[in-house]
């Protein structure tokens, strides 16, 4: 899961055009698997200075609707993060911190138990569990 996809390939694949800007995003991306708007751009803006705001803003709209990028909502801040895996895949949330949960079986198992309980004319898209977690105190 960890492994970098060759990032010509990823845009060219999604159908976009490769640009030296949608590289950097890309590439941001890759070193932080899940990150904030905010994040992103401050990233992206420490690499190349000159990339505006607005561009960043419509590359991630871009990434997002061609599936280069997926998303996720963060129960604790509420927040909205860009995430680098667009695969079926899960998450624990550990305060702010966002970790994949890779669990196929549990994705299996989730599919099962919905077999002929939803509405005739839907599917299931996407089965995405949020696992929040907290530590245990030691005294
Ligand atoms: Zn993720």
């Amino acid at each position: 899961m960890e492994r970098k996809t060759d990032i010509t390939q990823a845009i060219k694949t999604a159908g976009l055009k490769v640009t030296p800007q949608r590289r950097t995003v890309y590439e941001v991306m890759q070193e932080l698997r899940h990150a904030s708007v905010d994040t992103v751009i401050e990233k992206v803006r420490e690499r190349n200075p000159d990339i505006t705001v607005s561009t960043i803003y419509r590359i991630l709209d871009s990434f997002c609707r061609a599936k280069v990028l997926s998303s996720v909502g963060n129960p604790a801040d509420g927040k909205h993060y860009f995430d680098i895996t667009v695969g079926n895949h899960h998450h624990l949330f550990d305060g702010q911190k966002i970790a994949d949960y890779d669990d196929p079986e549990l994705t299996r198992l989730i599919y099962r138990y919905l077999a002929g309980k939803l509405p005739g004319d839907t599917n299931i898209d996407k089965i995405q569990v949020q696992i929040i977690i907290n530590h245990l105190k030691s005294e």
